[in-house]
Protein backbone atom coordinates (compact mmCIF):
# COMPACT_ATOMS: atom_id res chain seq x y z
CA UNK A 1 0.00 0.00 0.00
CA UNK A 2 0.90 3.43 -0.40
CA UNK A 3 -0.08 6.22 1.48
CA UNK A 4 -0.18 8.86 -1.20
CA UNK A 5 -0.51 12.03 0.70
CA UNK A 6 0.84 12.87 4.16
CA UNK A 7 3.09 15.03 6.04
CA UNK A 8 5.65 13.63 7.73
CA UNK A 9 8.23 16.32 7.30
CA UNK A 10 6.43 17.91 10.00
CA UNK A 11 7.45 18.55 13.46
CA UNK A 12 4.34 16.17 14.74
CA UNK A 13 6.91 13.42 13.52
CA UNK A 14 10.28 14.81 14.52
CA UNK A 15 10.06 12.53 17.35
CA UNK A 16 9.19 9.41 16.31
CA UNK A 17 9.48 9.51 12.60
CA UNK A 18 11.38 5.92 12.22
CA UNK A 19 8.80 4.62 15.07
CA UNK A 20 5.82 5.84 12.65
CA UNK A 21 8.01 4.15 10.11
CA UNK A 22 7.99 0.52 11.07
CA UNK A 23 4.46 0.95 12.34
CA UNK A 24 3.54 1.63 8.17
CA UNK A 25 5.93 -1.01 6.99
CA UNK A 26 4.33 -3.68 9.98
CA UNK A 27 0.88 -2.44 8.53
CA UNK A 28 1.94 -3.14 4.71
CA UNK A 29 2.23 0.59 4.05
CA UNK A 30 5.64 0.32 1.92
CA UNK A 31 5.52 3.86 0.64
CA UNK A 32 4.56 7.64 1.17
CA UNK A 33 4.44 10.56 -0.63
CA UNK A 34 5.22 13.52 1.48
CA UNK A 35 4.28 16.87 1.25
CA UNK A 36 6.72 19.64 2.12
CA UNK A 37 5.75 23.30 2.08
CA UNK A 38 8.38 24.76 -0.17
CA UNK A 39 8.87 27.89 1.73
CA UNK A 40 9.35 25.84 4.64
CA UNK A 41 12.98 25.46 4.63
CA UNK A 42 13.37 23.33 7.62
CA UNK A 43 10.33 21.23 6.36
CA UNK A 44 12.34 20.50 2.55
CA UNK A 45 15.29 20.04 4.43
CA UNK A 46 13.73 17.20 6.28
CA UNK A 47 13.20 15.26 3.42
CA UNK A 48 16.79 14.10 2.89
CA UNK A 49 15.68 12.68 6.82
CA UNK A 50 12.76 10.85 5.40
CA UNK A 51 14.73 9.43 2.12
CA UNK A 52 17.63 8.16 4.68
CA UNK A 53 15.11 6.40 7.12
CA UNK A 54 12.50 5.57 4.16
CA UNK A 55 14.17 4.99 0.68
CA UNK A 56 10.37 4.43 -0.70
CA UNK A 57 9.22 7.89 0.53
CA UNK A 58 8.19 10.42 -2.41
CA UNK A 59 8.37 13.49 -2.36
CA UNK A 60 5.84 16.53 -3.41
CA UNK A 61 6.55 20.31 -3.08
CA UNK A 62 4.07 23.83 -3.38
CA UNK A 63 3.07 26.43 -1.65
CA UNK A 64 -0.49 25.93 0.26
CA UNK A 65 -2.92 28.15 -0.30
CA UNK A 66 -2.75 29.03 3.40
CA UNK A 67 1.04 30.51 2.71
CA UNK A 68 0.55 32.49 -0.37
CA UNK A 69 -0.38 35.62 2.07
CA UNK A 70 3.39 36.44 1.53
CA UNK A 71 3.74 36.21 -2.08
CA UNK A 72 1.19 39.19 -3.01
CA UNK A 73 2.24 40.80 -5.92
CA UNK A 74 4.96 38.32 -6.55
CA UNK A 75 3.91 35.30 -7.98
CA UNK A 76 7.13 35.15 -9.47
CA UNK A 77 9.22 34.88 -6.00
CA UNK A 78 6.81 31.87 -4.68
CA UNK A 79 7.48 30.07 -8.28
CA UNK A 80 11.27 30.02 -7.54
CA UNK A 81 10.62 29.28 -3.91
CA UNK A 82 8.85 25.77 -5.66
CA UNK A 83 11.25 25.20 -8.49
CA UNK A 84 14.21 25.07 -5.69
CA UNK A 85 12.03 23.22 -3.17
CA UNK A 86 11.57 20.59 -6.58
CA UNK A 87 15.33 20.60 -7.74
CA UNK A 88 16.47 20.18 -4.02
CA UNK A 89 13.86 17.10 -3.49
CA UNK A 90 13.35 15.44 -6.52
CA UNK A 91 10.00 16.13 -5.98
CA UNK A 92 7.26 14.29 -8.03
CA UNK A 93 4.71 16.51 -8.41
CA UNK A 94 3.71 20.24 -7.45
CA UNK A 95 1.42 20.53 -4.69
CA UNK A 96 0.05 20.77 -2.25
CA UNK A 97 -1.42 23.83 -4.33
CA UNK A 98 -5.27 25.79 -4.76
CA UNK A 99 -7.54 27.65 -2.72
CA UNK A 100 -9.08 28.14 1.02
CA UNK A 101 -11.55 30.29 1.61
CA UNK A 102 -13.00 28.08 4.75
CA UNK A 103 -9.73 29.55 6.19
CA UNK A 104 -8.96 32.64 4.30
CA UNK A 105 -5.54 32.77 5.53
CA UNK A 106 -4.52 34.70 2.43
CA UNK A 107 -6.67 37.17 0.21
CA UNK A 108 -8.91 34.96 -2.57
CA UNK A 109 -7.14 37.18 -5.13
CA UNK A 110 -3.15 36.09 -3.71
CA UNK A 111 -4.54 32.83 -3.40
CA UNK A 112 -5.51 32.46 -6.99
CA UNK A 113 -2.42 34.24 -8.34
CA UNK A 114 0.16 31.95 -6.42
CA UNK A 115 -2.16 28.97 -7.74
CA UNK A 116 -2.02 29.68 -11.26
CA UNK A 117 1.30 30.44 -10.85
CA UNK A 118 1.75 26.89 -9.47
CA UNK A 119 -0.27 25.29 -12.38
CA UNK A 120 2.25 26.85 -14.96
CA UNK A 121 5.15 25.97 -13.09
CA UNK A 122 4.39 22.26 -13.19
CA UNK A 123 3.21 22.32 -16.77
CA UNK A 124 6.69 23.47 -17.83
CA UNK A 125 8.24 21.00 -15.53
CA UNK A 126 5.66 18.30 -16.90
CA UNK A 127 4.86 17.62 -13.34
CA UNK A 128 1.20 16.77 -12.23
CA UNK A 129 -0.29 18.54 -9.37
CA UNK A 130 -2.05 17.56 -5.66
CA UNK A 131 -5.08 20.42 -5.31
CA UNK A 132 -6.17 21.65 -1.83
CA UNK A 133 -9.54 22.96 -2.39
CA UNK A 134 -11.95 23.91 0.45
CA UNK A 135 -15.04 26.20 -0.29
CA UNK A 136 -13.75 27.31 -3.51
CA UNK A 137 -14.77 24.96 -6.36
CA UNK A 138 -16.03 27.40 -8.39
CA UNK A 139 -12.65 29.41 -8.65
CA UNK A 140 -10.64 25.93 -8.41
CA UNK A 141 -12.22 24.75 -11.77
CA UNK A 142 -12.23 27.97 -13.74
CA UNK A 143 -8.65 28.22 -13.22
CA UNK A 144 -8.25 24.70 -13.91
CA UNK A 145 -9.45 24.81 -17.26
CA UNK A 146 -8.10 27.90 -17.96
CA UNK A 147 -4.39 26.91 -17.25
CA UNK A 148 -5.30 23.86 -19.43
CA UNK A 149 -4.32 21.64 -16.88
CA UNK A 150 -4.55 18.05 -16.95
CA UNK A 151 -2.74 16.10 -14.31
CA UNK A 152 -4.14 16.38 -11.10
CA UNK A 153 -5.54 14.42 -8.15
CA UNK A 154 -7.94 16.80 -5.79
CA UNK A 155 -6.56 15.39 -2.63
CA UNK A 156 -8.23 15.05 0.43
CA UNK A 157 -11.85 14.76 -1.58
CA UNK A 158 -15.18 15.63 0.22
CA UNK A 159 -17.04 17.32 -2.29
CA UNK A 160 -20.64 16.07 -3.44
CA UNK A 161 -21.39 14.20 -6.49
CA UNK A 162 -21.38 16.93 -8.96
CA UNK A 163 -18.16 17.90 -8.29
CA UNK A 164 -16.77 14.60 -8.29
CA UNK A 165 -18.11 14.41 -11.70
CA UNK A 166 -16.73 17.62 -12.83
CA UNK A 167 -13.45 16.74 -11.72
CA UNK A 168 -13.44 13.25 -13.08
CA UNK A 169 -15.09 14.53 -16.90
CA UNK A 170 -11.60 17.00 -16.64
CA UNK A 171 -9.44 13.38 -16.12
CA UNK A 172 -8.57 14.55 -12.38
CA UNK A 173 -8.42 11.69 -9.96
CA UNK A 174 -9.91 11.61 -6.72
CA UNK A 175 -7.60 10.98 -3.65
CA UNK A 176 -10.09 9.40 -0.26
CA UNK A 177 -8.41 9.97 3.53
CA UNK A 178 -10.09 9.11 6.83
CA UNK A 179 -13.27 10.61 6.25
CA UNK A 180 -14.61 8.15 3.74
CA UNK A 181 -14.38 5.85 6.98
CA UNK A 182 -16.38 7.80 9.50
CA UNK A 183 -19.91 6.81 10.31
CA UNK A 184 -22.08 9.67 9.11
CA UNK A 185 -19.98 10.27 5.50
CA UNK A 186 -22.59 8.08 3.86
CA UNK A 187 -22.63 10.97 0.76
CA UNK A 188 -19.09 10.68 0.17
CA UNK A 189 -19.12 6.57 0.52
CA UNK A 190 -21.43 7.19 -2.41
CA UNK A 191 -19.07 9.75 -3.90
CA UNK A 192 -16.26 6.57 -3.80
CA UNK A 193 -18.67 3.61 -4.63
CA UNK A 194 -19.40 6.07 -8.24
CA UNK A 195 -15.27 7.21 -8.56
CA UNK A 196 -13.90 4.87 -11.44
CA UNK A 197 -11.50 2.42 -10.09
CA UNK A 198 -8.69 3.50 -12.35
CA UNK A 199 -9.46 7.27 -10.67
CA UNK A 200 -8.79 6.97 -7.15
CA UNK A 201 -5.86 7.42 -4.56
CA UNK A 202 -6.05 6.60 -0.70
CA UNK A 203 -4.22 8.90 1.75
CA UNK A 204 -3.89 9.57 5.74
CA UNK A 205 -3.13 13.45 5.21
CA UNK A 206 -1.26 12.62 8.53
CA UNK A 207 -1.05 14.13 11.06
CA UNK A 208 -4.49 15.40 10.07
CA UNK A 209 -7.76 13.52 10.03
CA UNK A 210 -7.71 10.25 11.48
CA UNK A 211 -10.01 7.59 10.43
CA UNK A 212 -11.61 5.50 12.53
CA UNK A 213 -10.95 3.85 15.49
CA UNK A 214 -8.01 6.03 15.79
CA UNK A 215 -10.30 9.54 15.57
CA UNK A 216 -8.73 12.28 17.37
CA UNK A 217 -5.19 11.08 17.83
CA UNK A 218 -2.35 12.23 15.46
CA UNK A 219 -2.66 10.02 12.21
CA UNK A 220 0.49 8.52 10.83
CA UNK A 221 0.31 6.56 7.47
CA UNK A 222 0.00 3.03 9.47
CA UNK A 223 -3.62 3.70 9.50
CA UNK A 224 -3.96 4.35 5.66
CA UNK A 225 -5.20 0.43 5.40
CA UNK A 226 -8.51 1.43 6.49
CA UNK A 227 -9.54 3.72 3.68
CA UNK A 228 -7.80 1.02 1.34
CA UNK A 229 -9.99 -1.06 3.40
CA UNK A 230 -13.27 0.79 3.02
CA UNK A 231 -12.82 1.41 -1.03
CA UNK A 232 -12.48 -1.94 -1.20
CA UNK A 233 -15.46 -3.20 0.69
CA UNK A 234 -17.35 0.19 -1.67
CA UNK A 235 -16.37 -1.42 -4.96
CA UNK A 236 -16.75 -5.18 -3.85
CA UNK A 237 -13.15 -6.16 -4.42
CA UNK A 238 -10.71 -8.05 -2.03
CA UNK A 239 -8.28 -5.61 -0.46
CA UNK A 240 -5.45 -6.88 -2.27
CA UNK A 241 -7.02 -5.99 -5.64
CA UNK A 242 -7.86 -2.26 -5.00
CA UNK A 243 -4.23 -2.13 -3.84
CA UNK A 244 -2.90 -3.27 -6.61
CA UNK A 245 -5.75 -0.87 -8.90
CA UNK A 246 -4.12 2.15 -6.35
CA UNK A 247 -0.91 1.23 -6.61
CA UNK A 248 -1.15 1.24 -10.82
CA UNK A 249 -3.22 5.03 -10.51
CA UNK A 250 -0.16 6.29 -8.55
CA UNK A 251 2.33 4.96 -11.14
CA UNK A 252 0.13 6.39 -13.72
CA UNK A 253 0.53 9.88 -12.21
CA UNK A 254 3.57 9.96 -10.36
CA UNK A 255 5.46 8.24 -12.43
ZN1 LIG B 1 -4.81 19.98 2.10
ZN1 LIG C 1 -2.14 17.94 3.24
Amino acid sequence: MIDSHCHLAGEEFSGDLNDVITRADAAGVKSALCILESENGAEVSRAAVIREAWPAARFATGVHPHHAGPFAGEPARAVEIVRGALEATGACAVGEIGLDYHYDFAPRDVQQAIFRAQIDLAAERNLPIIIHTREAAADTFRILRESGCSRAVFHCFTGDLAMAREALDLGFSLSFAGIVTFPKAEALREVARQTPLDRMLCETDAPYLAPVPHRGKRNEPAYVTRVFETLAELHGLTREAMVARIRANFTDLFG
